[in-house]
């Protein structure tokens, strides 16, 4: 008899420790509500997460086994369980979020003094970092190391395995301000057969086309991030199918779709990251000479407050941050845009936009979104000395319809988008005129360029 520790890997299909678990014998799967991990994901995500431990349950149930789900610190309640059941042995998948790490060690610890057997596995990622390099200086030399390396088929678990079981404890509820994705496997699975059906073969072309967006939010992006955050699919399954349709497509229509694939590649660096550095998360990835000089004080706070609330006076940016409000998610472009105008334009650090982001998103994930940050911040893998996006051409390139801005901005319908595009760039009284409900920018666009210029350069003493 083993016991399966569910973790971040809120799934049957596609879950390697479960998996091999299953072949190996009987199988009681637990889910330990610890609240200490958890008091560290935003709200919203910990409702969806826990409903996806409840679709668990059901599925668990639908098959004549059940979910066991027990509060408390998991090296207490783990070695109770495994002993309650009579279980020599418990299995669980790794993760690589420090405070992860952490409770397996001491899992293992309480573990080894129970005298009950234990196996983790690597079930995050289609490659292992152990496999590979510990650091590379880009995305690309990251890529070709990657790119080599065999991907494994699904794990399939049997489920004729998991114990016959009924366990009454039922899942916390937590309630969210925002309208959650379905939670679980099943939702998870549709909503990626939709894109298989309708989206990867155009997704080179549409990835960045912000009208498309508007139009088909989960078709012209695959919309996976927080099912894959929450391990409610596993990411060789999407490997899987991914590569079986570029197998059977060719020209542009494989290019589209190869480009998918590469997309998963960044989310395996940002795990390669997090893998070698657990501080990710408050760490700078790279060494810089100097401090960088992040302005803090009164005038910062207050911008970074118009940052959170979408009122920089910059349109698409202020799109972007009120598509996290509403829905707690950005595509995937504006995602980098506010980004850029906090950690650039407004200089100020890093870590508080990417924690505000922890706080808001609902496919949160503790190595793409601290990877990310760093990576936007000229911090990070992959730094040119200074990355700066110009939130003006940004528009111009990627929304020129004005379509996304407008959907999240209505102080600015009716305003023509070539006058949407320039509005940071426009003079005080045209703006007034135009939209007068709408704000005017908080920081000149040419001085702040200039000045994150500068402050980069000097920390990495260059000036
Ligand atoms: C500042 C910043 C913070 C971010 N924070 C997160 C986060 O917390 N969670 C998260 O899942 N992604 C994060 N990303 C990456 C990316 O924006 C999202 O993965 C993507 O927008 C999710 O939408 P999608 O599933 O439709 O993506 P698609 O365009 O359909 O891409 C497919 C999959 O590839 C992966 N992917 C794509 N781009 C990236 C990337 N740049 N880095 C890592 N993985 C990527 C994701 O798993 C995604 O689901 C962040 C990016 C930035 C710039």
């Amino acid at each position: 008899m083993q016991v399966f520790w569910h973790r971040r890997d809120l799934r049957i299909p596609d879950n390697k420790g479960l998996s091999i678990a299953s072949r190996d014998g009987t199988v009681v799967p637990v889910f330990v509500v610890d609240s200490e991990i958890l008091a560290d994901v935003g709200r919203r995500q910990r409702a969806f997460f826990l409903d996806c431990v409840r679709e668990l349950k059901r599925r668990y149930r639908s098959l004549g086994s059940d979910l066991i789900v027990r509060s408390g610190d998991p090296s207490e309640v783990l070695p109770t369980v495994a002993e309650g059941v009579g279980a020599d042995r418990v299995v669980w998948n790794d993760h690589y979020r420090r405070e992860r790490r952490e409770r397996a060690d001491d899992v293992r610890d309480a573990l080894t003094a129970a005298d009950i057997d234990y196996d983790s596995r690597t079930d995050l990622v289609l490659v292992s970092p152990e496999r590979l390099d510990s650091r590379y200086p880009t995305h690309g030399s990251f890529h070709s190391d990657w790119e080599q390396q065999a991907k494994p088929s699904p794990f399939d678990p049997e489920t004729d395995a998991f114990a016959p079981l009924d366990d009454e404890t039922s899942v916390p509820s937590v309630g969210a301000d925002i309208d959650l994705p379905e939670a679980g496997y099943e939702a998870a699975r549709e909503r990626f057969d939709d894109f298989l059906d309708q989206g990867i073969y155009t997704y080179n072309d549409n990835r960045d086309n912000m009208p498309a967006a508007v139009e088909n939010p989960a078709t012209s992006v695959s919309r996976m991030s927080p099912y894959l955050s929450a391990g409610a699919i596993g990411v060789r399954e999407l490997w899987a199918d991914a590569s079986d349709t570029y197998d059977a497509v060719h020209g542009n229509e494989r290019r589209n779709v190869d480009k998918y694939r590469y997309e998963l590649s960044w989310r395996e660096h940002m795990y390669h990251l997090l893998y070698y550095l657990p501080d990710l998360d408050r760490t700078n990835y790279k060494s810089i000479p100097n401090e960088i000089e992040w302005r803090t004080g009164p005038e910062a706070k207050a911008d970074f407050e118009a940052w959170t609330a979408g009122e920089t006076g910059y349109p698409f940016v202020d799109a972007g941050m009120r598509q996290l409000e509403q829905e707690g998610y950005i595509h995937n472009r504006p995602r980098q845009l506010v980004a850029s105008l906090l950690t650039k334009h407004l200089l100020i650090d890093w870590r508080l936009g990417a924690d505000y982001f922890r706080r808001k998103l609902v496919d949160h994930d503790p190595a793409s979104n601290y990877g990310s940050w760093q990576w936007i911040a000229s911090t990070g893998t992959d730094s040119v000395d200074v990355r700066i996006f110009d939130p003006v051409s940004q528009m111009g390139k990627y929304d020129d319809s004005g379509d996304y801005v407008t959907k999240y901005v209505p102080e600015l319908d009716g305003v023509s988008p070539r006058k949407i595009i320039d509005w940071p760039t426009l003079s005080h009284g045209e703006r007034e005129e135009l939209a007068p409900d709408y704000v005017h920018p908080i920081v000149d666009r040419n001085h702040g360029w200039d000045r994150a210029e500068r402050v980069f350069e000097e920390a990495l003493g260059k000036r």
